[in-house]
């Protein structure tokens, strides 16, 4: 079990847990529950295409958390509204402009649905994902708590923990979780943009694997992220 040096989440805290898909989850739930913190999940991932791979990611997620009792709230899927806030940056590689720009959009939303509940901390499994810029994950939360914090009308401030859920065993555990789960196996991290740079490797690809997986079993220490 995961051991942080310095846990900044204190037992029975509320805690809002932007999710972005079981994989990336369920590691941080077990240690969330595991040292008293009931975090409330937030479903909020509007980047995901097609509708039908956001449909089944978010019913994934969906049954995990009432697997484990644990409350989710389904935001809304405004792909359109997305597509919007990345215009111009279709073409960026992962981990450039358009995912900070994506990380901002989805950890605004769960930063003002955090002070709106009238919870202290926001966090995000986007984090557990080796796959994603850190730094970039970061500046977006923190980014998001002053967005929300200097906001006049704001009545809770918020507060975003920045910890790193690839640490203390984390990500070891969240493969074994995958595959004692068997949750479905993430090809891309969920963008159209993503899904096609998949698609031209994998046409790219005579031999060998066929793709870098986002959320794979078969990537090694998992790649994962769903996001
Ligand atoms: S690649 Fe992933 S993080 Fe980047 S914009 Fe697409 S969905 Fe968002």
């Amino acid at each position: 079990m995961a051991n942080f040096a310095a846990v900044n989440i204190t037992r029975m805290q509320n805690v809002l847990l932007h999710c972005c898909c079981a994989p990336c989850s369920s590691a941080i739930l077990e240690w969330m529950l595991s040292h008293d913190v009931r975090p409330t999940l937030f479903y909020c991932n509007p980047n995901i295409y097609p509708a039908e791979e956001y449909r089944i990611r978010k019913d994934e997620i969906t049954r995990y958390a009432a697997r484990l009792g644990v409350t989710i709230i389904d935001d809304d899927y405004d792909h359109a509204a997305w597509l919007a806030q990345v215009k111009g940056m279709e073409q960026e590689p992962e981990r450039g402009a358009r995912c900070l720009q994506c990380f901002r959009m989805r950890l605004l939303r769960a930063a003002e649905k955090c002070s709106e509940l009238g919870f202290d901390v926001f966090t995000t499994t986007l984090a557990s994902s080796r796959w994603k810029s850190l730094e970039q994950i970061n500046a977006a939360g923190q980014w998001a708590a002053q967005h929300v914090n200097e906001n006049p009308l704001c009545t809770h401030p918020v507060r975003f923990d920045d910890r790193n859920w690839r640490k203390g065993g984390l990500q070891q555990r969240r493969n074994e979780l995958l595959k004692e789960n068997g949750f479905y196996n993430q090809l891309y991290c969920g963008c159209e943009f993503s899904l096609e740079a998949m698609q031209r490797k994998q046409a790219n690809l005579a031999d060998g694997p066929s793709h870098t997986p986002s959320c794979s079993l078969s990537a090694p220490a998992c790649p994962s992220s769903g996001e």
